[in-house]
C-alpha cells in the first residue's frame, strides 16, 4: 500500500483520472535546469507531445524551458503556455502549409526539416512573408537505440530524417534558396533509452558529420540538436523518481566535440513528465476464470494505450489494500483482447471498489488517450487541486 497518494481524497472522486504530483514535476524541472546549466551552451526544449495538458505546460513553460513541437497544434499550445516563439522548434515529416505558415507568423526559432519538398514549401511560404526561416536538417544517423522497435527513429529504414548520402544535395538545396537559412543539425534516435552507450554512439556520429561538413564545405553551424529519448525506470517509480540528468548531460559534455560558440539543444519529453503522473482507476469486478483471475478496472486502453501498443510495463499498485499478494491479470473494459495492463502480476488481494494506481503514466498517457467505445477522455487532477 502506498501512503504518498491522497487516497482519502481519491475515494470521493469519479475514476479513471490522471493524477499529477506537481511537487515532483517541479523538482524534476529544477534538476533538469540545474544539470543543463552546468554546461555552457546547453538548452532544453520540452517535447510537448509527451504530455500537452495545458496546466502542466504552464508549469513547464514557467521554468524557462523551450518547446519541441511536432504539429501546428503543439506550437499553438506552447505559445499559449507562454513559451517564447524564440524557444520553439518544429519537427515532423509532414508539416502542412497551414502549420508552416502559422509557425512563420509566430516567428518560431527553427524548423527541423526532413525532406527537400518540405524545404521548398518553407522557402516559398517564407518568401511570401518576406522573412527568412531558420532550418536545421534532421539527420538520420542510422543508429538503432536499444529500445522497443516501434520507438526507434534513427535507422535508415525509418521515415524520419535525411540519410547521409543525401545530405550534400539537401545542403545545396538550402543554400540555393533565399528564404531559408541552415542554422543547425538535428538528431533524435528514439525513446526510453536507458543505456548511455546509445547517446555516446550518437555523439560519435555528430562528431564525424561536423568534421566532414567543416572539411568539405567549410561549414560550422550555430546549433546541434541531439533530440531527446532519455528513459525512465518504469520498474521503480519511487526509487528512481527523477532520472539521472546529471549523467545524461555529462555524457554529452564529454563525448560531443563542439566548435567554439556552438549551442547544444536537447528535446526531453518522457524523462520530464513520466514519473509525476499516475492513472487512478477502480476495480470494477474481480473475475475468476478457469486458470486465471482478472481485476477488471474502469480504465482502459483508450485511457492509457502504452501496454496495448508497445507491450509497455507499468507498475500497478492497489492503494486500498495491504492484504497478501495474489496473481492477477489487470484488464480494462474495452472490447479488445489487447486491453490488458498486465498479466500474471502479484498484487495485494483486491476487492471490488479498491482504488488502484497505474504508475509512471505522465508521458504518452493522457496525451495518447482516445474515445474508442464512446469512452470519455480521462480527466486530470493535480496534487495542488487536493487539500
Ligand atoms: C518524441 C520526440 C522527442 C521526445 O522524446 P522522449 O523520448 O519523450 O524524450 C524529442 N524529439 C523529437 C523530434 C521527437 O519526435
Amino acid at each position: 500500500m502506498k501512503t504518498n497518494f491522497p487516497v482519502k481524497a481519491f475515494a470521493k472522486l469519479e475514476t479513471p483520472f490522471y493524477y499529477y504530483d506537481v511537487e515532483l514535476l517541479k523538482k524534476t524541472l529544477d534538476t533538469v535546469r540545474n544539470e543543463a546549466a552546468k554546461h555552457t551552451g546547453f538548452h532544453v526544449h520540452y517535447a510537448v507531445k509527451a504530455n500537452f495538458n495545458p496546466r502542466l505546460l504552464d508549469i513547464i513553460a514557467a521554468t524557462g524551458l523551450g518547446a519541441d513541437c511536432v504539429s501546428g497544434g503543439e506550437v499553438a499550445a506552447a505559445l499559449k503556455a507562454g513559451v517564447p516563439a524564440s524557444k520553439i522548434v518544429f519537427a515532423g515529416v509532414g508539416k502542412t502549409d497551414k502549420e508552416i505558415a502559422s509557425s512563420l507568423d509566430a516567428g518560431i526559432f527553427c524548423f527541423n526539416v526532413e525532406s527537400v519538398p518540405e524545404i521548398e514549401a518553407i522557402n516559398s511560404l517564407a518568401a511570401e512573408r518576406g522573412v527568412v526561416a531558420q532550418v536545421a536538417i534532421r539527420v538520420n544517423p542510422n543508429i538503432g537505440a536499444h529500445t522497443h522497435a516501434n520507438i526507434t527513429t534513427g535507422l535508415a529504414e525509418n521515415k524520419f530524417g535525411i540519410n547521409y548520402e543525401q545530405l550534400d544535395d539537401v545542403i545545396d538545396t538550402i543554400e540555393s534558396k533565399s528564404n531559408v537559412k541552415l542554422t543547425g543539425l538535428h538528431f533524435h534516435i528514439g525513446s526510453q533509452i536507458l543505456v548511455m552507450d546509445d547517446f555516446i554512439a550518437l555523439c560519435g556520429r555528430v562528431n564525424e558529420l561536423q568534421t566532414m561538413l567543416n572539411e568539405k564545405r567549410g561549414i560550422v553551424l550555430p546549433h546541434i540538436n541531439v533530440g531527446g529519448g532519455l528513459g525512465i525506470r518504469y520498474d521503480a517509480p519511487d526509487k528512481f523518481n527523477i532520472p539521472d540528468f546529471e549523467l545524461y548531460f555529462a555524457t554529452y559534455a564529454k563525448h560531443l566535440k563542439l566548435y567554439p560558440g556552438q549551442q547544444v539543444h536537447f528535446e526531453l519529453g518522457r524523462s520530464i513528465v513520466a514519473q509525476c503522473g499516475s492513472l487512478i482507476t477502480r476495480a470494477t469486478y474481480i473475475k475468476k476464470g478457469t486458470c486465471k483471475q482478472f481485476i477488471i478496472v474502469d480504465a482502459g486502453m483508450n485511457d492509457l494505450v502504452r501496454p496495448a501498443l508497445y507491450s509497455a510495463y507499468h507498475r500497478i499498485e492497489n492503494l486500498s489494500s495491504c492484504r497478501a499478494d495474489e496473481v492477477y491479470d489487470v484488464v480494462g473494459p474495452v472490447c479488445e483482447s489487447s486491453d490488458v495492463f498486465c498479466k500474471d502480476r502479484k498484487i495485494p488481494a483486491t476487492l471490488r471498489g479498491d482504488i488502484m494506481a497505474i504508475r509512471s503514466a505522465g508521458a504518452y498517457g493522457e496525451a495518447m488517450a482516445f474515445g474508442y467505445n464512446c469512452r470519455p477522455i480521462p480527466q486530470s487532477i493535480l496534487s495542488s487541486d487536493i487539500e
